[in-house]
């Protein structure tokens, strides 16, 4: 399984910006290809890596907030060739289509299927299973999601008893949003990752989604800091970044 990084930023004034980019995660199982979270300028991100959208068999989006969802309406296009192709599915939270929905409705008929993901649940798309978490402490409906025991990964979400081991798996990634606990706002910090990793014990930490405070002080230093104090490899991820799971 590979995965690349078409974007790391978080949170929305690293996506105003455009500090990092914040066009989710593409997976690559043999034949199977899922686009995670298309943020802003994801087909951007895919275009300059020559992917071509036609071919994806899924796109999935973790929650509704527009850094994980802003392109998903033109993915959704490009996936079905322009809504000529009736293929591909999109796997969703119900509050992405229902009230104020991010999936446009004109576009709807497009794909072969748009699947309401429900909380520990497992899905298979071209021969690839993935689980999703229980329901994130977050603003919106949001999941985390596993891809069987090779890959966890933890979506915006404040920390709660079970988040390590709902997403334990050999890779795990963690988006950090914020450098210092805020236990006002419903995301992990650099705090709660350590947690995190001690109790789920991956192979290798990946951080990426990062706010603004995580990246002025340094991913890459945090991830090494980190590295050090836990005896865990955690990495910091970026833009274009490829690794195999
Ligand atoms: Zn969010």
């Amino acid at each position: 399984m590979r995965l690349t990084f078409m974007g790391t930023a978080g949170a929305r004034f690293m996506v105003a910006k455009q500090v990092a980019a914040s066009g989710g995660l593409f997976l690559e199982d043999g034949q199977t290809r899922i686009s995670l979270d298309p943020g802003p300028g994801a087909v951007v991100a895919y275009a300059q890596r020559k992917v071509d959208l036609t071919t994806l068999d899924a796109i999935v989006v973790s929650h509704r907030h527009l850094d994980h969802a802003g392109d998903v309406n033109v993915m959704v296009e490009a996936m079905t060739d322009g809504g000529f192709a009736h293929r591909g599915v999109l796997f969703c939270p119900s509050d992405a289509l229902d009230e104020d929905p991010v999936v446009l409705r004109y576009l709807r008929r497009f794909p072969r299927e748009i699947v309401r993901l429900a909380p520990e649940t497992t899905y298979s798309i071209n021969g690839l299973s993935f689980t999703t978490s229980g329901r994130h402490v977050h603003q919106v409906e949001t999941y985390g999601f596993r891809f069987g025991d090779r890959l966890g990964w933890i979506t915006d979400s404040a920390y709660y008893d079970g988040i390590a081991q709902q997403h334990q798996a050999d890779v795990m990634l963690i988006h950090t949003i914020l450098l210092h606990c805020r236990p006002e706002l419903p995301h992990l910090c650099i705090d709660d990752a350590e947690r995190i990793i001690r109790d789920a014990k991956p192979r290798l930490a990946i951080l990426t989604h990062y706010g603004m405070t995580v990246w002025r002080a340094n991913p890459k230093e945090i991830a090494a800091d980190l590295t050090q104090r836990i005896g865990t490899e955690v990495q910091a991820a970026f833009d274009g970044m490829s690794i195999e799971v």
